[in-house]
């Protein structure tokens, strides 16, 4: 059974970078009938906050990202534990001493020579009595995990191909902090194993983490689960912004943008399928395949999400928007509105045109003539049957020898106050007899 997880560290809201990366495993468990796990890494207790949990929670509901079970780190402290100590006994872990300046300057020095900035192993060559030393002093050790030079790291990626890396390129990562608390590194890995996860897809920033735990899951006697790496999000101007990284569901609610215009983008971005204005998710599951994923950067537009949105509120059944509707919006007011708005949140404007209160311009007295005859051919109008601006506009053609413009024009804005907005065949039945008869009146000087 395929398995994934999604990982956020509960440090911060989601952004659209992870709520994509959240999407595309829930997608995978999904088309595979497969378990997907949220799994709070919240190992950073100064960091972890229990209001970015709840939030996390609500974002992933309210996208209808649902996971099947949820894990946190935090509760699981005894694992890595044990998972450290067998490591270090079989020599896979061992204790380092230097301060971060230390560390910092034998980056620089190593960049100075032109050489990239691999930790040189200097606390493999302590002797018992220097480290004996150093603890006497007071250092504790942060701790490192040992990668084994001798073992080559491939794998093939789910979305880049053959992926090749030599260890000796790689710095052994330190996995635990002095003070004892965890890094990201051997959690991640322990917890993949016992949770049984068997893809883990991610962005393309875990690639070298990739390598090094791909050798913690073998020291660990562990298979390997398989390994996919997105290509990353960037802006329109096409680098990584910081707008995109404080961009979440907050910010998309506000705008009045549909979970499900983010789902049908967020499906298709950076994939070689055309991003569509697709509402029904087994539409997009059933297309959704990491073999169609790029290696560019995928751009993130608004214009596009707006586009979308636009779209899929066009389409939208009055029973899905009801509750987000003003009160005493019906379906036909639904019907009548829905053409003319960009988000949900416009539909209030529009609506206002029906319950009033409007402001009408200014009629030149030919005009007002014009909509005092109006007013007079109302009531056969709207008793001729179901369409009385149909009814009322052919009796004043007829009547007045008015078209187009100038037949259309006055009454619009007469009876919403403006130039433009929906279609007046729709609006007139919902303005309802007696409040338009009071409009036209109100058009007289
Ligand atoms: N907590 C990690 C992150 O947010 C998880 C990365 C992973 O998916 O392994 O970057």
């Amino acid at each position: 059974m395929t398995i994934t997880r999604f990982a956020p560290s509960p440090t911060g809201r989601l952004h659209v970078g992870n709520i994509r990366t959240a999407l595309h495993n829930w997608m995978l468990a999904q088309n595979s009938g497969g378990q997907f796990v949220l799994r709070i890494d919240d190992t950073d207790a100064a960091r972890s906050k229990e209001e970015y949990v709840d939030a996390i929670r609500a974002d992933l509901k309210w996208l209808g990202i649902e996971s099947t079970r949820e894990e946190r780190q935090s509760e699981r402290l005894d694992l890595y534990q044990a998972a450290f100590e067998r490591l270090r006994e079989a020599g896979r872990i061992y204790p380092a001493y230097e301060t971060q300046q230390e560390l910092e300057l034998k980056r620089k020095v190593l960049l100075g020579r032109g050489l990239p900035p691999i930790y040189d192993r200097g606390a493999l060559e302590l002797s018992d009595d220097e480290r004996a030393a150093k603890e006497a002093e007071g250092i504790q050790p942060h701790w490192r995990f040992k990668l084994d030079h001798d073992e080559p790291i491939s794998w093939e990626d789910g979305v880049r191909g053959a992926a090749k890396f030599s260890p000796a390129q790689l710095s052994d990562p330190v996995i635990r902090r002095a003070d004892g608390s965890w890094l990201y590194m051997l959690p991640s890995t322990v917890d993949d194993i016992d949770m049984d996860i068997t893809q883990v897809l991610r962005g393309e920033d875990h690639v070298s983490n990739t390598a090094v735990q791909i050798q913690m899951f073998t020291a660990l006697g562990a298979t390997p689960p398989s390994f996919a790496h997105e290509a990353l999000l960037v802006g329109t101007e096409g680098k990584l912004s910081k707008r995109l990284g404080s961009l979440g569901c907050d910010a998309f609610r506000e705008k009045g943008i549909e979970p499900e215009a983010i789902i049908a983008l967020l499906s298709r971005l950076g994939t070689s399928l055309p991003v569509e204005p697709i509402a029904e998710r087994a539409k997009l599951l059933e297309t959704f395949d990491l073999s169609t994923f790029g290696r560019a950067p995928a751009k993130f537009d608004d214009a596009d999400l707006d586009r979308i949105n636009t779209a899929i509120v066009h389409n939208m059944d009055f029973a899905d928007a009801r509750d987000r509707l003003p009160e005493g919006m019906d379906e036909a007011g639904w019907h009548a509105v829905r053409p003319n708005i960009a988000t949900i949140n416009d539909v209030a404007e529009w609506w206002r045109l029906v319950t009033g209160p409007i402001e009408q311009p200014e009629f030149e007295a030919e005009d007002a003539a014009y909509l005092a005859q109006a007013g007079e051919a109302l009531s056969e109008a709207f008793a001729s049957g179901d369409d009385p601006w149909r009814a009322l506009t052919s009796a004043l053609k007829s009547a007045t020898g008015r078209k187009g413009k100038t037949l259309f024009l006055p009454l619009r804005q007469a009876l919403t106050g403006m130039n433009h907005g929906p279609d007046m065949g729709e609006l007139l039945p919902l303005i309802g007899e007696v409040e338009a008869r009071t409009r036209l009146g109100n058009a007289q000087p």
